[in-house]
């Protein structure tokens, strides 16, 4: 018999972006000479530009002028917006009063610039899953890899051991996968760090966007992240944390605005606080624009974000997972909590050739490869490279819908 209405499946409501985005309606050419709208997955790689973010930088960019040692008045307006900016971002994240809030380039710089803070006779614990700006920053200094087991409890099980073997000055791990999307406890990591007498930080590049972090409240001692990843253009990024170890530490732009003063053999008596690494004219316009995501994303509902990117992420994640040879990539069998970025492979075919096709045949952008984390790649098998789709504040279902669809055609199909 026909069914009623009581037993058809409730349908699948569309899903909208959460705020809007630079370019969420770009066009992109297809084969064939066709055209449709570009669909983005690649956030975790660089998420695109709130609107919100690229009006601020439209209105602050008359006032635009060289900060801290300008008279005028543009200069003067430049100066508070850049502080005013570091305020922002530094509250965004809980950071305590006495963390410095550094604006560096991006993540990469960050966690450079706190490998060469750390005291040099400390060691360093690091999780060889990272992504390798968490990673190559700290080889080059007395570090130990630790070997991230199947599960996180065994990995966390394993940093412990560590630290029981040997004192260690810092734990760095990462707060979420950037090639799984799995998040890691850095609550009780940070704690488990603490009673050993060792430091934490945290590569914040792919938590951040997704999650509320408090500094504070989760007992971290460094955070570290990127703007492009957070909804603001390119060049700005941040490092949050105590200062002693950065007040004693070789500048890290050794120039101008670094130093109280310099002598005529040239010897620098270097300032102190977050100057002391910021040499050289700062990019002003990129921390206002960091602080204009920061202050978009602060004024959404609490949990909308989640929210968002759940119902996204299950769509996803149920759509690719019924596609037979596809395989979604995770680092530890226990993991419970995840954000919207999935790594992926599709048995047969080449992940490089399966980030053209789509791109070409179905306007879908993904990323590919070994995402800058080759251990972690190598660990979980994936020799040739894996696929990536990363959502985010401007997603929308038809994006996931498009994906899924054109993967499954490609696997029915073929090329
Ligand atoms: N850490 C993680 C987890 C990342 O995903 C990335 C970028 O992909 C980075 C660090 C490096 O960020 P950036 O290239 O902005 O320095």
């Amino acid at each position: 018999s026909e069914p009623t209405t009581a037993t058809l499946a409730p349908a699948r409501l569309p899903i909208g972006p959460l705020l809007p985005v630079v370019g969420g309606n770009l066009a992109t050419p297809l084969a064939g000479g066709r055209t449709a709208r570009a669909v983005n997955l690649d956030y975790a790689a660089s998420a695109p530009a709130l609107q919100a973010v690229a009006d601020h930088v439209t209105e602050v960019l008359p006032y635009y002028a060289s900060v801290h040692r300008g008279a005028g008045y543009a200069s003067q307006v430049s100066t508070a917006l850049y502080e005013s900016a570091r305020q922002t971002v530094g509250a965004f994240v809980g950071a305590r009063a006495d963390d410095l809030t550094i604006f560096t380039r991006n993540t990469t710089d960050a966690l450079n610039l706190l490998a060469s803070a750390v005291p040099e006779d400390g060691e360093v614990l690091v999780l060889d899953a990272e992504h390798h700006a968490n990673l190559l920053p700290w080889t080059s200094r007395r570090h130990r890899l630790i070997n991230t087991a199947g599960t996180i409890t065994e990995t966390v099980a394993a940093l412990e051991a560590a630290l029981t073997e040997r004192p260690a000055a810092l734990v760095t791990v990462t707060g979420c996968s950037n090639v799984t999307g799995e998040i890691l406890p850095i609550a009780e990591i940070a704690r488990i760090a603490h009673a050993h007498g060792a430091r934490i930080a945290v590569d914040g590049a792919q938590l951040v966007p997704h999650r509320k972090v408090d500094i504070a409240a989760l007992g971290l001692d460094y955070l570290a992240f990127s703007g492009h990843k957070l909804y603001a253009p390119f060049g700005s990024g941040v490092l949050i944390g105590r200062s002693d170890w950065l007040d004693a530490a070789q500048p890290h732009q050794a120039g101008g605005g670094a130093v109280r003063a310099v002598n005529a053999e040239g010897q620098a008596d270097w300032t102190t606080g977050v100057a002391r690494h910021e040499g050289g004219t700062p990019n002003v316009l990129g921390a206002a624009a960091l602080a204009a995501a920061c202050r978009a994303i602060d004024e959404l509902p609490e949990g909308a974000i989640e929210e968002h990117e759940a119902a996204l992420s299950a769509r996803l994640l149920e759509g690719l997972e019924q596609i037979p040879g596809v395989r979604v990539l995770r680092a530890w069998s226990d993991s419970t909590d995840r954000v919207g970025v999935v790594g992926f492979t599709v048995e047969g075919h080449e992940a490089a050739r399966v980030a053209v096709y789509l791109s070409a045949e179905h306007g879908v952008g993904v990323r590919d490869g070994k995402f800058c984390a080759h251990p972690l790649l190598n660990r979980l098998g994936v020799t040739g490279g894996a696929l990536r789709a990363s959502l985010g504040l401007g997603s929308r279902s038809e994006d996931v819908e498009r994906l899924v669809n054109a993967v499954r055609t490609l696997v029915t199909e073929g090329e």
